[in-house]
């Protein structure tokens, strides 16, 4: 599960983290509110961030930096009525409903700062380095040194001396060594507390000398936080923060069914039992030249309105040009499937061609099921094997 900006901003700051104050809002009336009311509280700059599960905000124009409460309704006003395109959305760019209100500040420099679980190193990991903001992505492809990794005990986590090497090696002077060893210090136990898989400061930013803070100080001003959903039900504060309207429609309607579904980008729908089944489809279609449009799990114990409900969802999608039915019955009964789809075949129809292949329990009532439909569904094709349905589908979205 991911979160907005500024929610993550807020787990930062109660996990100690130096982060400014703002407040999250849903109109340009409000917006322009927060601004003058944080102009009038001294701030000299105000910025103006999109709130949207996606990054690369900055580049596509969907955070400002503001000199005045005009400046800041005007930015406003624009995210609240264009979609934002960036190399992180999908190329029809993402719609904008909430904005972050922030006090801004003055940058000398901008670091970066994540806890990841590294799969190929096999443990959480550091990473941090001095050439923060926007660019990070083309640093770590272009000169992979210029980020440090450290990987994380699996019992202690990070310890206090990596995380101070860690900020000597960044380049951390005087006061600040410690204010960033300490975010680092910080980070790694929200990561570990909140069962997070992705904690990312980015930027995490030195703030200018001054009379009152002459070495700056050090501040984050942007967090991004993913969570493993499976560890979520013992984290309430964080269920509490899921923002359904920046999932796929499809993929939340799926998941009140409890169907595991994600939509690709291919042509061929199709609806499997087992995830283990579902990723040898996806291998054999691809095999014989075809390309999913979704990887559909129906699991073992759908009932024939889930199943219904799981072929509404696969003919909604207008990539969809044929569906493939590959079912082993286990616990799964083929009959019910076959029964699911003689009802979606009435309630939402097969335009597209359809090939089904059952085996497994109740697999010959089934049949019988579906042979009594077959006037009912010119598109359907049974087939006798996995490879003949892979062969049959792939000649029918030719
Ligand atoms: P992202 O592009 O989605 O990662 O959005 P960020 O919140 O990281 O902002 C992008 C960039 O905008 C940062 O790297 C900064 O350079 C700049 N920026 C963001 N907030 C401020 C601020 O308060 N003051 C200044 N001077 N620049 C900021
Ligand atoms: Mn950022």
């Amino acid at each position: 599960m991911k979160i907005h900006e500024y929610q993550a901003r807020q787990l930062l700051a109660d996990a100690g983290i130096p982060v400014p104050g703002g407040k999250m809002v849903e109109s340009v009336q409000d917006a322009a509110a927060e601004a003058k009311r944080l102009f009038a509280g001294g701030a000299g700059i105000v910025v103006v961030k999109a709130q949207v599960h996606a990054g690369g905000r900055g580049k596509a124009g969907f955070v400002k930096v503001c000199k005045d409460a005009a400046e800041a309704e005007k930015a406003a006003q624009f995210m609240l009525s264009n979609r934002m395109v960036s190399p992180q959305t999908p190329p029809e760019g993402l719609e904008v409903r909430r904005l972050l209100v922030a006090a801004g500040v003055d940058i000398a420099k901008e670091y970066y700062l994540a806890i990841v679980t590294d799969r190929a190193r096999r443990t959480n990991t550091l990473i941090a380095s001095a050439e923060g903001g926007v660019e990070i992505e083309h640093v770590a492809a272009t000169r992979p040194d210029a980020i440090v990794k450290v990987a994380l005990d699996p019992l202690c986590g990070l310890s206090a001396y990596q995380a101070r090497e860690t900020a000597f090696r960044l380049g951390f002077k005087g006061k600040q060594v410690a204010q960033a060893a300490d975010a680092m210090m910080r980070l790694a136990g929200l990561f570990l507390a909140k069962d997070a898989s992705l904690a990312e400061i980015n930027p995490l930013v030195v703030t200018p000398a001054s009379a009152e803070h002459p070495d700056g100080q050090v501040i984050a001003i942007d967090a991004k936080f993913n969570f493993d959903d499976n560890a979520l039900f013992r984290h309430p504060d964080l269920r509490a923060m899921f923002d359904p309207t920046e999932e796929d429609p499809a993929e939340m309607r799926a998941r009140e069914f409890e169907l595991n579904y994600v939509s690709l980008d291919g042509n061929i729908g199709c609806l499997v039992n087992g995830a283990g089944l579902a990723m040898s489809t996806m291998d054999i279609v691809k095999l014989h030249g075809g390309d999913p449009a979704n990887f559909l799990d129906v699991g073992g114990g759908a009932t024939e309105q889930a199943i219904t409900e799981a072929f509404r969802i696969i003919l909604a999608d207008p990539k969809v040009k044929g569906v493939l039915v590959n079912i082993f019955g286990g616990i799964m009964q083929c009959d019910r499937v076959a029964r699911a789809v003689v009802a979606s075949a009435k309630t939402v129809g097969f335009k597209v061609p359809l090939v089904v292949r059952l085996e497994g329990t109740n697999v010959a009532e089934a049949r019988l099921v579906l042979d009594a439909a077959r006037g009912e569904i010119p598109t359907m094709q049974s087939a006798s094997d996995l490879a003949d349905a892979a062969r049959k589908v792939c000649a029918a979205v030719a």
